[in-house]
């Protein structure tokens, strides 16, 4: 080995003394390539690969920089996903509150007006032939026509108001069965989407959270 060897392997060693400059393995084509202690990021001279240098516990290596941005992607998302996961199931414990509440909620149904006034009518008939009686019974009228008159408006009226008044609680049952019915099927049907859509969501968050955890 002459002087100019000897000064240039000096030189060499000096420099790597120096720099520590370490030959690392491309990540995207496996290319050796020297990388200085201070560099952070590079971009491979071969195959344009954008890389990171990784230090981690004593070992240093090249790593795609869409491999580190993805890396703590998934990082946020097992965050996000843990945090989502009690809150979904609360959702849905809330989503059945409600839909309960909703269904226990009393329904308003539109009066049969008709009948109503027609079972009142008959109330005021049956209440005329009741005094009518009366009125002839003080004048001591107890038997002719107008008293028996008077007496079938009475019946007649009685019957009728009360046979309307079972008629119409049987049809205004009748009413709020139906509209019920209909009510608390488009509440279920609301609930059970809403439901779908958060069990979906919680399956999707425990499966972020799984596969990382
Ligand atoms: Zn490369």
């Amino acid at each position: 080995m002459d002087e100019a060897q000897m000064t240039r392997a000096r030189e060499r060693i000096g420099d790597s003394n120096h720099h520590r400059a370490m030959a690392l393995r491309c990540a995207g084509c496996g290319a050796n390539l020297e990388v200085e202690p201070d560099v952070d990021h590079l971009t491979c001279g071969y195959c344009r690969t954008q890389q990171e240098v990784v230090r981690r516990g004593g070992v240093v290596r090249l790593q795609k920089l869409e491999d580190a941005i993805a890396l703590v992607q998934r990082g946020t998302d097992k965050t996000a996903a843990e945090l989502a996961i009690p809150r979904l199931e609360r959702e849905l414990l809330e989503v059945d509150a409600d839909r309960k509440r909703q269904i226990a909620t009393p329904i308003r149904v539109p009066d049969r007006t008709k009948l109503a006034n027609a079972v009142i009518t008959m109330m005021i008939v049956s209440s005329v032939g009741f005094f009518s009686m009366i009125a002839l019974m003080n004048k001591d009228v107890t038997s002719g026509f107008l008293i028996h008159f008077a007496w079938v408006v009475w019946l007649a009226g009685v019957v009728g108001s009360a046979g309307g008044w079972v008629f119409l609680r049987v049809l205004r049952r009748g009413d709020r069965d139906k509209a019920k019915a209909q009510r608390d099927a488009e509440i279920n049907e609301a609930a059970a989407s809403e439901v779908r859509r958060i069990r979906e969501a919680l399956a999707a968050a425990r499966a972020v959270v799984g596969a990382r955890g």
